[in-house]
């Protein structure tokens, strides 16, 4: 059986709201770009793969079997640079750089992925692919290297909305680079003295050029076949010119393309309005962001704000975003109090799950999503009957699907936090705590709770949907 009610994803190759209709029945193949660890990681790359993980969890919540892949370029002309310039190795470079990104990325509650390919392991499959590429016509050897003859692909610029002559006249050959048309790009690139190289029969060594990596790895974990996999995604400046490319590289080889049926990308990341570069001076390592702020209120904001927006990041925001966590833990707590770790046979009997169901499968509205788990947390006690079984397990379950689920931390009260909205937590609980004796049918506790509040200025009304308390300024 397929799904009855597919989520819905933007993508980006026929700018619409498409159901995803899995080829494989109940089976997600799911290629996000990974990082080039040729330097620091910023919390730009972080919102992409923040995103992707959302999705997963998404996907997983609907019993969907979801395969990820995300690669690793681990060489490039960057890393190379980088380590002529230090004395080192770009194996040392690059794999410093990718275990601290590897380390944020578990502090941020980002799962591995199912399979990591470093491009550097898959050489044999370039290769493979760049040679088919030549015979078919579509690539061509010069002095520096192989290249991609763009011309040779007709519907190269629809992914990006691109047209050939615009591109070809922003497009021009640098000097040392002999290849024929301006808008062709390397597959292969002979090595230079002293560059890292791999042997290529028939051609000189070299390494291989970044496009040419995704096309062969994806094709390789995900679609031996060449018959397509389900999404392929990656943040927003891969779609011009890296996706391009991959299609340009894979479909001309394809049994059945399209390479992918959805392209998915996450939008850019600002910092205070500017995009994060050293040059500006507003570069921050993600490493050092992570130690000034709590992980899971960066998800937090990011779950604010779609995915497919441009978002600003400032202190500012990453401060309110921490305060909405600490109310989300607050009502954890409070749950917690009430049912320790029972375990309900009743699901979602609060609606919470369905909300934020329909929420994400309606092209992934995490913010819609997470104004419900938010409400929900806001309105124990008093729209929202804490004695419903499945509270406590809807709401861990909304939570984990959102990638914040609660941790060791939550158990904790931090003092700053708690003053200020302690008084209509303990009114909540009272609520709460007189629903559970009603529950009980223990009426004399029910009376008491009752007059206690009253006492408080508390009035209780029974509604149909549970108690409901508002103030009534006595005593
Ligand atoms: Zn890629």
């Amino acid at each position: 059986m397929g799904d009855l009610n597919p989520p819905r994803l933007y993508n980006t190759r026929t700018h619409a709201v498409e159901p995803l209709e899995p080829m494989r029945e109940r089976e997600v193949r799911l290629y996000v770009c990974g990082l080039t660890p040729s330097g620091e990681a910023h919390l730009g790359h972080a919102r992409s793969f923040l995103f992707f993980d959302v999705l997963r969890r998404y996907l997983e919540y609907r019993e969907y079997d979801v395969t990820f892949v995300q690669n690793v370029t681990d060489v490039d002309d960057r890393s190379i640079a980088a380590a002529r310039e230090r004395g080192t190795s770009y194996r040392s470079i690059v794999d410093g750089h990718y275990a601290s990104f590897k380390h944020s990325m578990r502090l941020l509650g980002v799962r591995e992925p199912d399979e990591e390919p470093y491009a550097t392991h898959y050489v044999p499959k370039i290769q493979e692919m760049i040679r088919a590429l030549v015979q078919r016509g579509n690539a061509y050897a010069v002095e520096d290297g192989v290249y991609y003859a763009v011309r040779t692909f007709p519907a190269y610029g629809a992914l990006s909305g691109r047209r050939l002559d615009d591109l070809e006249a922003g497009a021009r050959i640098e000097i040392g680079e002999y290849k024929r048309d301006p808008l062709d790009f390397a597959l292969w690139k002979f090595a230079k003295p002293g560059e890292p190289s791999w042997p290529f029969e028939g051609y000189a060594a070299g390494r291989p050029g970044w496009h040419i990596e995704c096309s062969a790895m994806s094709r390789a974990l995900l679609d031996p076949q060449g018959s397509g996999f389900d999404v392929h995604g990656g943040g927003a400046d891969l779609i011009f010119p890296h996706h391009e490319n991959e299609i340009a590289q894979s479909e001309p080889l394809m049994a059945h393309p399209p390479m992918a049926k959805l392209w998915l990308h996450g939008g850019l990341l600002l910092f205070d309005s500017k995009k994060m570069s050293k040059s500006l001076g507003n570069f921050e390592p993600l490493s050092a962001l992570l130690e000034r702020h709590d992980p899971q209120a960066i998800r937090l904001l990011f779950l604010q704000t779609g995915y497919r927006k441009v978002m600003n990041f400032t202190e500012d925001s990453i401060a309110a975003a921490g305060v909405v966590l600490e109310r989300l833990k607050k009502a954890y707590r409070l749950l917690l109090n009430l049912y320790g770790n029972v375990n309900v046979s009743v699901q979602d009997e609060t609606g919470l799950i369905s909300r934020v169901d329909n929420a994400l499968g309606d092209d992934m509205h995490t913010a819609v999503a997470l104004r419900w788990v938010i409400q929900f947390a806001d309105s124990l006690g008093i729209s929202v009957n804490p004695m419903q079984p499945s509270a406590l397990d809807d709401y861990t379950r909304a939570l984990t699907i959102l990638g914040i689920a609660p941790n060791e931390s939550w158990h904790e009260e931090r003092a700053s936090f708690e003053h200020a909205a302690s008084a209509d937590d303990d009114i909540a609980a009272m609520v709460a705590r007189r629903q559970r004796a009603r529950a009980e049918k223990d009426w004399a506790t029910a009376d008491e709770l009752r007059r206690e509040l009253a006492q408080r200025g508390i009035e209780l009304i029974d509604t149909a949907e549970g108690p409901k308390w508002r103030k009534t300024g006595g005593h």
